[in-house]
């Protein structure tokens, strides 16, 4: 009963906050970005859109670009990207707001809120202990100068922007200028994209190189 009354009052929090997101987006709607976004959902069938698309300045949040929602069966949501990311290229913006919108598309956010449900139910004991392995086989690794193994949380985090990545591709039909993208976070010093999302200790999940390894292969033409 405690464990639920406490999960109640986390979906709560999830969806104030995401209330507030949404809202804030659709009040402060990025008309350029967002004649872009509905382009594309109107490519998807979805003619009266209920994605909106905002900017954000720097250090507001952690990451240059975010997004919440789900598709039930629509798209419903918010995407940010910071405002230093409006002077790039039209096709990487393009790319940009696409991934976002697969996250939505695809239900990373529902799916992100069972998962951090799930992980508060493993009793304490067995999650400490899984912690300390996890530590310990990063450390080895390090040690051993070989490549950290990815546990769950990293896996799951990984499958989700792979799978962003290539819905974005789907629908922008030319994989060059994501590969542009790539190369220029790489230039910029970026080669981890993303840290876990779950968990209590958060390891790389994904490098740059990661996301060019899958789209190369991709077809451009589904
Ligand atoms: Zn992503």
């Amino acid at each position: 009963v405690v464990l639920e009354m406490k999960n109640d009052d986390e979906i709560e929090k999830i969806i104030s906050m995401f209330l507030k997101l949404w809202g804030e987006a659709a009040k402060n709607v990025d008309e350029e970005l967002q004649s872009t976004l509905n382009r594309h959902l109107g490519s998807l069938n979805v003619n009266f859109p209920l994605v909106f698309i905002s900017t954000f300045n720097d250090d507001q949040y952690g990451s240059p670009a975010f997004s919440l929602g789900f598709n039930f069966p629509i798209p419903v949501g918010a995407i940010y990207i910071n405002k230093s990311w409006k002077d790039l290229p039209e096709r990487w913006k393009e790319f940009i707001i696409l991934h976002e919108l697969g996250h939505i598309y695809h239900n990373h956010s529902p799916f992100n809120v069972l998962v951090s449900i799930l992980y508060k139910v493993v009793p304490k004991e067995l999650r400490e202990l899984y912690n300390i392995i996890k530590v310990g086989v990063s450390f080895y690794s390090i040690l051993e100068g070989k490549e950290i193994p990815k546990f769950i949380e990293e896996q799951i985090t990984a499958a989700k922007e792979l799978e962003a990545d290539k819905f974005a591709l789907q629908l922008l039909g030319d994989k060059r200028p994501i590969l542009e993208f790539f190369w220029w976070l790489k230039r910029n010093g970026i080669s981890i994209s993303h840290l876990s999302e779950f968990g209590e200790f958060r390891l790389p999940a994904l490098t740059v190189d990661e996301r060019v390894e899958h789209i190369g292969p991709l077809g451009s033409n589904f």
